[in-house]
């Protein structure tokens, strides 16, 4: 029996005839093998998505999960929803901050799994035991920030969260993400465009219960402790200071920015849009998550020119880098306006960004003509058809709908020398980091469950410190323990993700310290090493997923660009990953896995993480 941290109930709505059922957690999953968050999602995806289905079918499942932290005093937790993905056909998890979340656990629900279409446009009511589907013909067509305000408004009560799509989910852009008060969003992975193929426009959420907690005192002493360490915690300050903008700097510096769609990795333009620039000239207000002491939300409005009246969370480093760098364009206040109309209509900003990017570069190489463009001129640092694009991706019009494929299959419609610099790993479009100068993120790419994404493993700091976790010495740019890192950083961010914890507070609050307020929360009595292996049990479960979904081991490579196009200037001039490199490291890499060379886990494997249930 559950004895604290899970709210206690699962909601199971079908949207094609209505059906609205309450579960009981403990009945639905083992909490044990899988926590909540990605663990509880991967499990509920393994066990009753059937093979092949297409993302966009009804039968398709769209699962909000959060996890036994979400919604107490532990600093920044926040809340996974999962999917098939249509950009990559592959397991897809993408987190929301704010307080969804702790919203959902405070009406009583640890998760809510969506399956069907609805005929019509309907949006869901949660409210403690009011669970309703409602008419959103009204809310149709409308933008992530009006919808929120009209359900808001017409119930009454500003305190509802609200996760929605914009015009852009509507229409199946296949990067459309689930925006969440205003400024925060799903991003990755079409979990938006899943969403719009259901006919469901929005969840509104409101609760007014309590989260139990198995032993109250030791649990907020403990949560007391972590919010002191994320305080006094050096990165977790300059976090606080200034968001994740002062990255720009850094990638920019050793060489890892991408710039004009991964061509360059070093931008002209970097200190213009700097954390500096945006704190003298964007800044007017922090923001945080639920039970968050850092703030890392910047509110931002543009003052002066023809973006005047922007009005943006932000600028985040990724979006700064491919919105901005990655397309030519250095000027804040029109990064800060395009993000805002990303977020408003509903769009990914790294995909967006990545797609014009290559878009652009097509362009300029003469594969694509003013013909093909309506007349845009898509060259590198071209603001204005930048801002043109986003809002033609969102409603799928002109080359808008073509680019609204993603950088894969936009690619394959053109020539296949365009197909060399499309920046994807198995469809998912590249963040902002370029592997030419961290072979480990190109092995953290091509081994990411969701497709190429850099929140499953980040191996840099180790690459730049020159140690690996062990204390030995390393090379910036060889391939020696990134096998090592990148399963070892797989494994843990994995478990945190069934706490749904914050990324950015990971290194302050420590594992040991999530192992401990889970214990409390819980009355689990979990050790930090079967933590980390929930963390690789669910790793696998995924693998299995995405191989029964047809995932092979030829995908796992990276764009031609990162083997062919060496760096062209800065620290690391000349560097570019030789293929035997990313080879190697594989090798090694499905070694430790304990999987076979195809990737594929061993039966021994699984059984061992108690995946018995897996093995056919
Ligand atoms: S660090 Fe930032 S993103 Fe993370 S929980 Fe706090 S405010 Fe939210």
């Amino acid at each position: 029996m559950l004895k604290g941290g899970y709210a206690g109930k699962i909601l199971e709505i079908n949207l094609t005839d209505g059906d609205v059922k309450k579960v009981e957690t403990e009945n639905y999953f083992d909490s044990d093998l899988f926590i909540g968050g990605k663990g509880l999602a991967a499990y509920i995806l393994w066990k009753e998505l059937k093979k092949n289905v297409d993302a966009f079918s009804e039968e398709n499942m769209l699962v909000f999960a959060t996890g036994p932290l979400t919604g107490t005093l532990c600093p920044g937790t926040r809340m996974c929803i999962a999917t098939k993905s249509p950009l990559t056909g592959l397991f897809c998890d993408s987190y929301v901050g704010g307080h969804l979340g702790a919203e959902l656990k405070f009406a009583g629900y640890d998760a809510v799994v969506v399956r069907g279409k609805s005929e019509k446009p309907v949006y869901l009511w949660i409210c403690d035991n009011d669970i309703e589907i409602c008419d959103a013909k009204h809310l149709w067509g409308l933008d992530t920030f009006r919808v929120e305000d009209a359900i808001r408004e017409e119930r009454g009560d500003r305190a509802i969260r609200v996760a929605c799509i914009g015009p852009a989910g509507e229409k199946l852009v296949r990067f459309a993400h689930i925006n969440t008060e205003r400024y925060r969003q799903a991003g990755r992975g079409g979990t938006g465009a899943v969403m719009g193929s259901k006919n469901l426009k929005a969840l509104a959420v409101r609760g007014n219960g309590s989260i139990p907690i198995y032993d109250v005192e030791e649990f907020i002493g403990l949560a007391k402790e972590a919010h002191k360490a994320v305080l006094e915690n050096e990165t977790a300050k300059a976090r606080k200071r200034w968001g994740t903008a002062r990255t720009i700097i850094f990638t920019s510096d050793q060489n890892l920015l991408p710039t004009r769609n991964f061509r360059e990795a070093t931008f002209e333009g970097a200190e213009l849009l700097s954390a500096e620039v945006l704190e003298k000239k964007f800044w007017i207000k922090h923001k945080a998550c639920h039970s968050c002491p850092i703030n890392c939300g910047k509110l931002g409005v543009v003052r002066t020119g023809k973006y005047t009246g922007t009005v943006v969370e932000g600028i985040e480093y990724e979006t700064l880098a491919l919105m901005g760098a990655n397309c030519g364009i250095s000027n804040h206040e029109a990064v800060a306006y395009a993000n805002m109309l990303c977020d408003m209509l509903g769009l990914d900003t790294i995909s967006t960004g990545n797609v014009i990017a290559f878009a652009m570069e097509c362009f300029e190489r003469g594969i694509l003509t003013e013909e093909d463009t309506e007349g845009l001129k898509l060259n590198f640092g071209n603001e204005d058809a930048m801002i043109k694009l986003v809002k033609k991706i969102a409603k799928r019009e002109g080359i808008g709908n073509l680019l609204a494929e993603g950088v894969k299959r936009f690619s394959e419609r053109l020539n296949v020398q365009s197909r060399s610099f499309a920046m994807h790993v198995k469809g998912l479009e590249l963040p902002g980091y370029d592997v030419r100068a961290s072979p480990g993120m190109g092995l953290a790419y091509v081994t990411a469950d969701r497709g190429g994404c850099h929140t499953r493993a980040w191996p840099i700091s180790y690459e730049i410190s020159g140690k690996a976790p062990d204390g030995t010495v390393i090379q910036r740019y060889s391939v020696e323990k990134r096998a090592l890192i990148v399963k070892m950083q797989q494994d843990e961010n994995t478990a945190c993700d069934t706490l749904v914890a914050c990324w950015f507070l990971k290194g302050a609050v420590g594992k040991e310290r999530y192992v401990k307020m889970l214990n409390a929360a819980t009355g689990m009595k979990l050790t930090v090493k079967e933590f980390l292996e929930v963390g690789e049990r669910i790793w696998n479960l995924v693998r299995m997923f995405n191989i029964r979904e047809g995932l092979k081991m030829e995908e796992e490579t990276l764009p031609d660009r990162a083997f062919k196009d060496p760096i062209p200037e800065g620290i690391a001039a000349g560097q570019k990953l030789r293929r035997e490199q990313l080879e190697t490291m594989l090798e090694e890499y499905y070694k430790l896995r304990g999987w076979d060379e195809k990737g594929v886990p061993s039966k021994e494997k699984l059984m061992q993480l108690g995946l018995n249930f897996v093995i056919s």
